[in-house]
């Protein structure tokens, strides 16, 4: 499967935000992005000033890269966004908020995306009391995540519970019972409960193009 190979710190280098791509370091005085706040490369420091293009271009990439997902992909979700009744931008946001990798996120079970990913591509995550190993599985409303009993004592995910708390809280849409390592889909996400920093529109124009 086709992947990202570029250090993730160079990543959030490069659109200029915080992606919290690497878990705890992100929360840590050794997070690249703190250190230096500027684009990696020779010019990466230089005054630029940007095209509304180019501008559309970042907030989409920026967005991709949050999520951990790829081009071809991304842009489906956009079609499927663009088709649905309500407004494309947000259409779009709940769709990617609605991956299985982001919610087991979300719920504290993985210190990020990527480590989310790899717990559901590991078979460590049932829904409800079904083994589900697919990142991009939607989740709706009534449905129960849980970490499979055998992954309980998992020292990753143990750790990640602990560090949850430093990420503020759990959207409304969402509920976790930790002790049991279990969540629930209390409700559609609302365009409020979306906390990634994303310009939507920028990449409904960019795609409208
Ligand atoms: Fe981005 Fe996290 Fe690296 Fe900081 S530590 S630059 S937030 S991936």
């Amino acid at each position: 499967m086709a992947r990202y190979t570029e250090s993730s710190c160079r990543l959030c280098r490069r659109e200029n935000a915080k992606l919290f791509l690497k878990g705890d370091r992100c929360y840590t005085d050794k997070c690249a992005f703190e250190r230096r706040p500027y684009p990696p490369g020779q010019h990466g420091r230089g005054r630029r000033k940007f095209s509304d293009y180019a501008i559309q271009l970042r907030e989409k990439q920026k967005t991709r890269r949050i999520y951990g997902i790829l081009e071809k992909q991304f842009r489906k979700y956009f079609q499927i966004a663009d088709q649905k009744k309500g407004i494309t931008g947000e259409n779009l946001l709940f769709l990617l908020e609605k991956r299985l990798d982001n919610v087991v996120f979300l719920m504290g079970f993985a210190v990020s995306r990527n480590q989310a990913r790899q717990l559901v591509n590991h078979g460590h995550i049932l829904v409800n009391g079904r083994k589900v190993d697919i990142p991009n599985f939607q989740v709706k409303v009534g449905d129960k995540i849980q970490v499979r009993e055998k992954s309980k004592k998992n020292v990753g995910i143990q750790e990640a519970m602990e560090l949850a708390s430093k990420r503020g809280g759990l959207p409304q849409w969402l509920e976790v019972d930790a002790n049991n390592m279990e969540g629930v889909i209390k409700a559609e996400p609302t365009r409020e409960d979306v906390r990634v920093s994303v310009s939507e529109q920028l990449i409904v124009e960019l795609y409208s193009k």
